[in-house]
Order: structure tokens, then sequence, then C-alpha cells
């Protein structure tokens, strides 16, 4: 029975990201024990560091690294929109120049803190494969496929972890229907980019009719669809970041906190910037607080929620939130040149962190 202890730490705990100035017990790739003070015994002195759940990064391409910063001098339609620059990009690489970039992107993911993604993998049966096949030992791909005929629904289906559908426009409403009940029977993930343009034309009411397992922007929601979208339990996913670099304009955030509906973040296209949650964070923390001057520290806690524990159980992830007899996964960040003297840790955590503090990633107990 090995056991470890990481003491002078300050560890967010549970689902609410309780902070806890104290030690962390480790045994059997579980945590044993939470507890304010100093162990009795010998510990791994942290520095009044950070342990705090991995990210999770809910909205991903990764396969679009292949061909980085194309969007420059194009509209998002022009870049994303159907036969846009990042289709062209996607075909005129080889299988094998994908498979190294998205490797390399996934890398990039796990020296960021990211132990999982949700990535909508286009290209059929192939896409799902190919990024299957370009899986990293630790970071998990939950993959999202897409389908061009509904003769090649069934096999994307049987090979990916549910359908990301491209927009609401991608098939007529029956089909739209008739692939939603299928993909609910296969007992497998449903979701679509909804409302990143303006004007939404009831967007999202459109994409609640599907019943989806998450949205993916709404960048211009109304209040009225916070308020729907809380109503049906359905989460959405923003991505800020590639919204501004798209200039579709950064989503409300704080209608999603207002309304108390579940969100988590994203990174989107890789052609557009790296999936770095670090970053996303920090810019989700700015968008909310250009919105709304009273987002304080209760919010700030939430965007830490919502990159990290948040989807866990949407994706079925195998791990919890930092706490007594969970599972041993977590990040320990050092406090570094650039985490002293917070007055607020959730707003100075996601404000400041960065890659650079990550002191270890643990897995299980052990250190990856
Ligand atoms: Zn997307």
């Amino acid at each position: 029975m090995t056991q470890q202890v990481l003491s002078n730490a300050t560890i967010f705990d549970g689902a609410e990201l309780e902070a806890i100035r104290g030690y962390l017990v480790i045994r059997d790739g579980k945590i044993k024990k939470i507890s304010e003070g100093s162990p009795p015994g010998r510990a791994t002195d942290l520095k009044r560091g950070f342990i705090l759940p991995p990210f999770v990064n809910a909205h991903t391409h990764v396969a679009d690294s292949v061909a980085k910063e194309l969007y420059l001098g194009r509209t998002q339609q022009e870049v994303v929109g159907p036969g846009g620059e990042k289709f062209r990009a996607l075909d005129s690489h080889s299988r094998s120049e994908l498979l190294t970039s998205v490797r390399a992107t996934l890398q990039d993911m796990f020296r960021t803190g990211t132990l999982a993604h949700c990535d909508f993998r286009e290209g059929g049966v192939k896409g799902v494969k190919l990024l299957r096949e370009a899986s990293h030992k630790v970071v998990k791909s939950i993959i999202m496929g897409r389908f061009s005929t509904l003769e090649e629904l069934n096999g994307v289906l049987k090979k990916s972890d549910g359908i990301g559908l491209p927009s609401l426009n991608a098939f007529d409403a029956k089909v739209l229907q008739l692939i939603a009940n299928q993909t609910r029977q296969a007992k497998k993930l449903l979701s679509v980019h909804v409302a990143e343009l303006a004007p939404t034309l009831d967007e999202v009411e459109r994409a609640l009719e599907l019943r989806p397992s998450f949205i993916v922007h709404a960048t211009h929601a109304n209040e009225e669809d916070f308020v729907s979208l809380q109503k049906n339990d359905v989460p959405v996913v923003f991505c800020p970041r590639a919204n501004s670099l798209l200039s579709v304009g950064p989503p409300s955030i704080h209608l999603a906190i207002a309304n108390k509906v579940r969100f988590y973040l994203g990174t989107d296209n890789a052609m557009v910037c790296q999936p770095n949650m670090f970053e996303e964070i920090s810019f989700s923390w700015a968008c909310l607080r250009r919105a709304d001057p009273k987002a304080g520290g209760e919010e700030a806690r939430k965007l830490l929620q919502a990159a990290t524990i948040g989807p866990l159980k949407l994706f079925n992830l195998p791990w919890g939130p930092v706490e007594e007899e969970g599972i041993a996964t977590f990040m320990v960040l050092t406090r570094g040149n650039n985490l002293t003297n917070l007055t607020n840790l959730y707003a100075g955590l996601i404000n400041r962190a960065r890659s650079d503090n990550i002191r270890a990633i643990y897995m299980r107990g052990k250190i990856l």
C-alpha cells in the first residue's frame, strides 16, 4: 500500500470547489483524506500551491490544426461554413499529415492541463477513425462524428461517441428529427452548433426540439433562449476565443449564469486558436466582466467549474471532483511569480494561471 501526502496546499474540494488550505493523502489511486492544517508525518511540501481538477475541453476540432491562421481576411462563413476554407484544408492534406498534426495538438492539450476533450470530427467514419488512431495515451477523446448522407449515419454512430451536427440547416427538420431519434436509440450524444451568427431565427428553440445532449456556441442567444435552455436542462458549450477571432462576437456568459443554465467551455477550431484551457478560461472571464461589472469571485468559481468538473458526467469521464474517496486525478499548480498575493483565489486563478504553473498532473494517484 503506497501512500503519498501533499501538504501546504490550497485544495479545491468537491463539486463546489471549496478552497481548503491543508493537505491531501493519496492511497491506492484514491484520495483518502483532505484536511486543513499540517499532516502528522512526512509529506511533499507544495509551497502554497494549488490542487484542482484537470481541464475538460468541451468543444474542439483538432484536425483543423493542420492549417493554422487560415481565417485571416475571411468571414466565419468563409472559414467554417459549408465548402469553407477549413474543408479545403482538410481535403488537401494527406492522412498522415492530419495524424501528425492531431497528435501534436493533443500533446499540447496535455501540456496545458487538459485530460479530455469533445471533438466534432468531420469526414464520416473515416474522420472518426482518424482521431481514434491519433489518440493520446492520456488525453481522452470524446468523438462526435459527422456524416454527409443518411446511409452513413449508422456507421458513424457505431464508431463514434455521438453526432455533432454542423448546423440546423444541414438537413431539413424531418430528417433532423430522424437523426436525433436514431442517436438517442443508440444511446449516443447529440449536439449541434447553434446561434453562432446573428440573427439567430429561433435557432435555440429549433435545436431544443431535437432534445440534444448539449448545444455549442449560443453566441447570439437572448435571455428568452437561456430561459428555455434552463427549462429543458440542456447545457451550452461556449467558445469565446474562437467566436471573437472569427468576428462573430462574444457569447453572453452572464445570461447563462443569471438564468442558471449549465455551461462548459471549449476552444473550437484549432485552426483559429490553440486548445489551451488556461487561455480560454481567462478570456471567458474577460468576456464576463465586459458584460457584467458585478461579476466577482462567485462567478469566477462557476467558470472554473465549467472548465473542469462541469462536463464530467455528460462525457462519462473516469474521474470526479477532488474529494475524499474520489479518484486521485488532479493538477498541481505552483504559485510561481504570478499567483502570489491573490485577494480572490477563483478570480485570481482563472485570470492569471498559466500552463507554466503546472507542477504535476496526477492520474489515479500516479504522476504523469
Ligand atoms: Zn465547432
